[in-house]
């Protein structure tokens, strides 16, 4: 599973960045389409959900979505690893 902000529904408050254990939510610098500066994930693949989630089949931690007034925090399937085609031209 993947960590991911819907940008469409994040209003940049930075609650997110106060709660989580490995600091994994950091505070934006950039301007989105919309005005707002939404944090950024810090190597996500490290909060526990990301990691260990499917595997025990059950929501591990969670605070940050817990946290979130706006709903804006979930996690999302991700693709089978696919091994990169390589085309070779002659
Ligand atoms: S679920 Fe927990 S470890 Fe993962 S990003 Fe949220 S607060 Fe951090
Ligand atoms: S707590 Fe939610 S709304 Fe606030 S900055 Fe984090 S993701 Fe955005």
């Amino acid at each position: 599973m993947k960590l991911v902000i819907d940008q469409n529904l994040c209003k940049g408050c930075n609650l997110c960045t106060m709660v989580c254990p490995y600091n994994i939510f950091q505070e934006g610098s950039e301007l989105n389409k919309k005005g707002i500066v939404v944090p950024v994930l810090d190597r996500p693949e490290r909060c526990t959900n990301c990691r260990l989630a499917n595997l025990y089949g059950r929501r591990l931690c969670g605070v940050c979505q817990l946290t979130c007034p706006d709903q804006a925090i979930k996690w999302v399937e991700e693709e089978p690893y696919e091994s990169m085609k390589v085309v070779i031209e002659y």
